[in-house]
């Protein structure tokens, strides 16, 4: 299970002329067991940096973030990570075989776990045909997977991991409009058991939302949707 609760959250950077930026400002949401909220808003109005407060990346300037009612810095990384996994704007795959790329979330997955990961992110049908199937070297495809391919991969990897919330960080912003399409409704169709915050300047990815919040110049609020 994952509740989040996100209360006065604020992100300031200091610019190399000493001036500051305030990326995030003051942002309140909770994000209740089993929700799918999607932020929208413009590019550079704070949406990721919120996402990598939400995993520690960044230390936060003022507030306090608390999963499951635990205070986010009372959590050790590992648990963290266990818990929380993210899916960003490319998915990078090391020069590895595609199973050994997906066993990052999951060490100990057998290749059946893999194969159903991959079904329920749409890429079963892809990693088959390739020439060796899930043995197949990434180093080798070269430009053979699409860009949306690869987030499909990169999707199975956060259901393989079964962490219980996923952050995904403009997912689709790559990917032509079938891969979206896919994608989505890949997430909608696994949601169950989940918690998902999808940051996106795309519109189009408020159609999964229980909830969307609308993000600009750091701060955010709920749009009707
Ligand atoms: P979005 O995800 O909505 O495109 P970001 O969260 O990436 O926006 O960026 C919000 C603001 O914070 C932008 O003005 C960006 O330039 C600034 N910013 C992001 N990361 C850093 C950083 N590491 N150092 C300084 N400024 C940053």
């Amino acid at each position: 299970m994952a509740k989040i609760e996100i209360k006065n959250v604020s992100k300031d950077f200091e610019n190399n002329n000493g001036t500051i930026l305030h990326a995030v400002k003051n942002v309140s949401l909770t994000v209740n067991d089993g929700e799918v909220v999607v932020i929208i808003g413009p590019s550079g109005s704070g949406k990721s940096t919120l996402l990598k407060l939400l995993l520690r990346f960044w230390e936060r300037s003022g507030g306090q973030i608390r999963y499951n009612g635990t205070e986010i810095d009372e959590i050790n990384t590992e648990s963290l990570y266990r818990n929380v996994t993210m899916v960003s704007q490319s998915t990078y795959l090391f020069d590895a075989t595609i199973a050994e790329n997906l066993r990052i979330a999951k060490p100990d997955a057998t290749d059946d776990e893999l194969m159903a990961a991959l079904r329920m992110a749409s890429a079963e049908e892809l990693v088959q045909a390739l020439p060796q199937g899930l043995n197949t070297p990434a180093g080798l495809l070269g430009g053979r997977l699409s860009m949306g391919e690869r987030q499909r991969i990169g999707l199975a990897r956060a259901f393989l991991s079964g962490c219980p919330l996923i952050l995904l960080d403009e997912p689709t912003s790559n990917v032509d409009s079938i891969n979206e399409g896919v994608i989505l409704r890949a997430l909608l169709k696994h949601r169950q058991g989940r918690t998902i915050i999808l940051v996106s300047h795309r519109a189009s990815t408020m159609a999964v939302a229980d909830r969307v919040y609308k993000m600009e110049n750091g701060q955010m609020e709920e749009q009707a949707i």
